[in-house]
């Protein structure tokens, strides 16, 4: 079972890497799968890449990516036991907000990855996650930190982390929305890492995958 959706997700990506479905496949430098563990419970959904995720091809590697690295932190969670992944898998230039038919074209793959995975929380990261996911035009500020339930998957939307890069006091809502997360985890997300055969383990790594 551990495996499986490893192996699932690495024939998505191997599938749709190299798509063309929109027009951003032009201007990306990387296509940005999302990495993380294919077992979690727990997946990010954030907008899109910026300027490093273009470079190095991994989500959330710049400075929002460490906010988001210490707000996991804070409720003893790595990224190893999370998965994070993004609306749109190509950059828009100059980090310009996701075009509806962008999004129209790109929200396939982001719902298959959440299909293989089936995590018990989706964690929206912002207007643009939240209002795919919730199928909504609704503002994040009237959504956020709120628990929408859709069958047996808690839909939790919270400010994109890079929000506090530009108003700092945006960090205490976070946190406290990571506190409401660890508390909808309960005792059962599965906390260790998949343990993985060394070969395996290394081409996963490459990916991106855990
Ligand atoms: S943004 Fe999505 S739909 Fe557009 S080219 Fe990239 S992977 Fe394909």
């Amino acid at each position: 079972m551990g495996d499986e959706k490893r192996e699932k997700l690495k024939d998505l990506y191997y599938k749709i890497k190299d798509c063309k479905k929109c027009s951003l496949y032009k201007t990306k430098n990387k296509f940005v799968f999302g990495g993380g563990n294919a077992n979690a419970e727990l997946v990010f959904v954030g907008e899109a890449p910026g300027k490093n995720e273009d470079l190095k091809g991994k989500p959330f590697v710049g400075r929002a990516g460490k906010v988001l690295d210490d707000l996991l932190g804070s409720i003893n969670l790595t990224r190893d036991q999370v998965f994070i992944a993004n609306v749109l898998k190509c950059r828009p230039p100059g980090n310009r907000d996701p075009r509806a038919e962008e999004v129209e074209a790109c929200k396939g793959h982001l719902f298959n990855q959440l299909k293989i995975m089936e995590p018990k929380i989706i964690c929206t990261l912002g207007k643009h996650s939240t209002q795919l996911i919730l199928n909504t035009k609704q503002g994040i500020t009237g959504l956020r930190g709120k628990v929408y339930r859709r069958g047996n998957k808690i839909i939790f939307p919270i400010n994109h982390p890079a929000a506090v890069l530009y108003n700092p006091s945006k960090y205490g809502t976070l946190q406290k929305d990571f506190k409401r997360i660890e508390e909808l985890l309960e005792e059962n997300i599965e906390k260790e890492a998949v343990n993985l055969g060394e070969e395996k383990k290394e081409e996963s790594r490459q990916l991106g995958l855990f």
